[in-house]
């Protein structure tokens, strides 16, 4: 016990500032996981002071109970994967946040190098509430010209950007990266049995089911049609060989089509370690060739560069 006011010590002063802050402010570790969050940050989600969980969990749960985050998506999952594609993807961004009550949240986000990343929130609500519609409508610009309308994952521009700048990174000295092109098996075929509908719900079950395979430091994104591109930042060759197969497993559980339960899909995948000599294209030109390698062998495989 400390007896004057003066010999408080400072950690336990921050945290009383903490706790009687309306600042919204939660840490998150590596893997997405709330480490700490104070009691505004905890009143704001709708969050028991006991309950810790990752962050597609809390969005799920605010969803869920339409409390917290404003989501009017249709779709969740698309919802999610969409908000996941930019989570945890700089240093620091700050954006504004709609939310069940009619109040509004400007939330930053910085990022560690280690991956744990500090979440503090003020409420806005009140300050210039005639130009939020606008600022809102530049935003949903802004995310729709980087999400892939379908699936709600990165399109083809935002992940060659996630792709350039992991290759500016090698060439300024930074962390290895690994790289899978991954395209799906006899997609034809699947919209010739299920029509066009089916195949769109299978694309969309991959989409989903890569987007909570990949850690949030990861980008994933569609390139076209059935072939996807996933970035891996920090994997050497065999952890970059676990993903991929931690999507396989993944994907061999996945039932995608509700009217034929016994309906299962596969892929193809090429993937290497980032080269920092070259370009976006030419990267991807190399694991290509590792892909076409993966379908001649008979497909439901990835092959590795060496
Ligand atoms: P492989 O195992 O060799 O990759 O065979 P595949 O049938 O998957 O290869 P192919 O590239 O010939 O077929 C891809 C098909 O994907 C053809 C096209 O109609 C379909 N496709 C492309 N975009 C979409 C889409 O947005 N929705 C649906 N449902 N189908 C799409
Ligand atoms: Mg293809
Ligand atoms: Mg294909």
């Amino acid at each position: 016990m400390y007896d004057t006011f003066t010999e408080i010590p400072l950690s336990e002063r921050i945290q009383r500032l903490h706790d009687a802050s309306p600042l919204l402010i939660g840490v998150f570790d590596e893997h997405d996981m709330l480490r700490y969050a104070n009691p505004a940050f905890r009143r704001a989600l709708g969050l028991r002071p006991d309950a810790f969980m990752t962050w597609q969990d809390l969005m799920r749960l605010n969803h869920k109970q339409k409390v917290g985050t404003r989501i009017d998506s249709p779709d969740f999952e698309a919802w999610l994967a969409s908000a996941r594609s930019r989570r945890g993807k700089l240093p620091y961004r700050g954006f504004e946040v709609d939310r069940t009550d009619g109040r509004w949240h400007f939330m930053t986000e910085s990022l560690a190098p280690d991956g744990w990343m500090l979440c503090v929130a003020v409420d806005i609500t009140d300050v210039r509430a005639d130009e939020r519609s606008l600022r809102a409508d530049r935003d949903g610009a802004w995310k729709a010209a980087r999400t892939d309308a379908l699936t709600g994952v990165s399109n083809r521009m935002h992940i060659l950007q996630l792709l350039d700048e992991q290759i500016a990174q090698l060439r300024s000295g930074g962390q290895p990266c690994g790289i899978a092109l991954i395209d799906l098996d006899h997609f034809k075929s699947v919209n010739d049995r299920y029509g066009h509908y089916g195949g769109d719900l299978v694309l969309r079950d991959f989409a989903h089911v890569a987007a909570s395979t990949l850690r949030r430091v990861d980008g994933f994104g569609r390139l076209g049609g059935e072939e996807f591109l996933a970035v891996l930042p920090g994997v050497d060759r065999a952890e970059l060989a676990a993903v991929v197969n931690r999507l396989h497993e993944a994907v061999r559980r996945s039932t995608p089509l509700p009217d034929y339960p016994g309906f299962h899909y596969s892929f193809s995948a090429g993937a290497g370690m980032l080269e920092g000599g070259e370009d976006a294209l030419t990267n991807i030109r190399r694991v290509d060739h590792a892909l076409y390698e993966a379908k001649g062998s008979g497909r439901d495989r990835c092959v590795m560069l060496t």
